[in-house]
């Protein structure tokens, strides 16, 4: 039994609370990510037990679909802006939150990195990490 997971947006009105463990942790520098993100790559931690997810608050949800043509649904704060998770319609299990959205973002401990070929020279991560041009083969739980 492991410690739930919880966080939620900068204002605090979007929170979720996730008693699972993670089945994959992992940093995408996609050029939706980047976008999304602000910065050089998305971090996330996900989940593939959606009835261990609780979540509260009313974030406001659209869709963009990646290269693979995997619908990617995202949830964010309409008050504060915040990314906060994201869902898969046609993989409805699946829960993944922004590393930066946990209330203790230490608990992430990427796994990979994937997207390298869209990564810039500024955005360097841990070069111990394996890495993928683009997604890893069966990869379902990342984002791109
Ligand atoms: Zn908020
Ligand atoms: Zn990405």
């Amino acid at each position: 039994m492991t410690d739930s997971f919880t966080g939620g947006c900068a204002c605090g009105a979007v929170r979720y609370e996730i008693g699972a463990t993670p089945a994959a942790m992992v940093d995408c520098q996609c050029r939706h990510c980047q976008q999304r993100s602000g910065t050089g790559h998305g971090s996330y931690v996900t989940f593939t037990s959606r009835a261990a997810v609780r979540l509260t608050g009313q974030a406001r949800e659209w869709e963009i679909t990646g290269d693979a043509g995997t619908v990617k649904r995202h949830g964010f704060c309409p008050t504060c802006g915040s990314p906060v998770y994201l869902t898969l319609p046609a993989v409805p299990d699946v829960f993944i939150v922004h590393a930066a959205s946990l209330d203790d973002p230490g608990r992430y401990q990427p796994q990979v990195v994937t997207y390298t070929s869209s990564g810039h020279a500024w955005d360097r991560l841990d070069p111990g990490l394996p890495q993928f041009e683009k997604m890893p083969p069966q990869a379902a739980g990342s984002d791109a």
